[in-house]
């Protein structure tokens, strides 16, 4: 395996070498968005300035160009996640879109009595959309609950599992405590009993290459920002003979076949569920940031990152009163964690002025935050540009914030 060239990566993202408040910039809120490299914010302008048309609909040049691009940006992301069609790459604005796709396609297939099972370690995002199933087909909500590490009880989701459950939604790797979950077994176990799997990948992909078929999930989703791509832009996998089940999400342009007053038939995969105008330069360059990405290679990032988890953990744990929560066995490169007595938006505060970004409250995961009863956590989440260097700056920031606020 390749060791990463630190300072060389640095160098692909501009906004790194910028100072905030005076200080030089140590962006540690990764888990909340990435940012991009050179490459990225070139091929956005690149698409404007030379082939800006819409998509699937003209016959004229820069309208196929733009066509061929995006559709080769789906290819870009097949190949990436290994699925084994490429109209099973859906184009979403983001993984809380691709929830919700997918969450209101099973409003169609739902009895009451049902059930519906998520963890107890999910973002709003991958509960509310399955909370508006429940109230609109008279499901049950039912619950994966986690210890005091941050892991999923597998024996309760054992217990839990049985022929009611239609569909299951956890998340790869947790954003408010950075556990891995154990999505494999969840999965193998679900088919078991006849049920579908979402995974809500959105917190995984920055870190690690996902196989959609290996894992065998029925559905996978992820969002452009928090992988080195734009905003507004995301990517929803669903297997073909699910998303041929599921109903389309909206009406529009582009997901027809025919339309009449009497009667509308749909469009093919993937069309059926890309309605409207999508983000056409935010597709197509999330195939720009995904080639980036894979060029560094995911076995080195991964690596170089548990190396950053491991040295941020210890020098954290060096300062007297600091708790970590999620401290499983399985952990992606992201610490939440408060210091005894001080509030974690006073901590997030006096770093920001030395130049650090992280971020503080709850990470829309409260119920996450109840179950430690703490109104919230300070979250450093590590990317691969970032250093040992800047955790001990980071460290050191902590230090003084503590001293300032005890
Ligand atoms: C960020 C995040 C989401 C929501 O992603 P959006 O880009 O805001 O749609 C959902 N789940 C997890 C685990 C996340 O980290």
């Amino acid at each position: 395996m390749k060791k990463l060239d630190i300072q060389a990566i640095r160098a692909d993202f501009p906004i790194l070498s910028q100072t905030v408040n005076g200080k030089p910039l140590v962006y540690f809120d990764n888990g909340a968005t990435a940012q991009k490299p050179k490459v990225v914010i070139d091929a956005i302008t690149k698409y404007y300035q030379e082939i800006n048309a819409n998509i699937h609909r003209g016959v004229h040049t820069l309208s196929q160009l733009a066509t061929d691009a995006y559709e080769v940006s789906r290819n870009t992301i097949q190949k990436h996640l290994n699925a084994k069609h490429n109209h099973e790459i859906i184009f979403t604005s983001g993984t809380t879109h691709g929830i919700n796709l997918v969450a209101n396609g099973f409003a169609a297939l739902l009895q009451p009595g049902d059930e519906v099972m998520v963890s107890a370690i999910e973002h709003h995002s991958n509960i509310v959309p399955w909370q508006f199933l429940c109230e609109r087909t008279g499901a049950n909500l039912v619950v994966i609950p986690m210890n005091e590490k941050g892991e999923l009880i597998l024996s309760e989701f054992d217990r839990l599992l049985n022929e009611k459950v239609k569909i299951i939604a956890v998340n790869h790797i947790s954003n408010a405590l950075g556990t891995v979950n154990p999505i494999a077994e969840i999965i193998e176990k679900a088919h078991q009993v006849g049920a579908a799997v979402l995974i809500d990948g959105a917190q995984a992909t920055p870190h690690l290459r996902p196989d959609v078929q290996e894992l065998d999930c029925d559905f996978y989703v992820f969002s452009g920002h928090k992988v080195c791509g734009p905003t507004g832009v995301g990517i929803l996998y669903g297997k073909e003979s699910w998303l041929n089940r599921l109903p389309p999400y909206q009406g529009g342009g582009e997901m027809i076949k025919e339309v009449t007053f009497a009667k509308t038939t749909y469009a093919d995969l993937p069309h059926k569920f890309e309605a409207g105008t999508p983000n056409i330069a935010g597709g197509i360059v999330l195939g720009t940031a995904i080639d980036y990405l894979n060029e560094i290679g995911f076995e080195a990032i991964e690596a170089y990152e548990q190396e950053l988890l491991a040295y941020g953990t210890e020098k954290l744990l060096e300062i007297e009163g600091v708790k970590i929560y999620g401290t499983g066995a399985h952990k992606a490169s992201l610490i939440s964690f408060n210091i005894e007595g001080i509030h974690p938006y006073d901590i997030g505060t006096i770093v920001d002025k030395l130049g650090i970004a992280v971020r503080t409250g709850h990470h829309c995961a409260q119920p996450v935050m109840n179950f430690f009863d703490i109104p919230g956590t300070v979250r450093a989440s590590f990317a691969f540009y970032n250093t040992k260097e800047e955790i001990d700056i980071f460290v050191e920031a902590v230090k003084k914030a503590k001293q300032m606020l005890s």
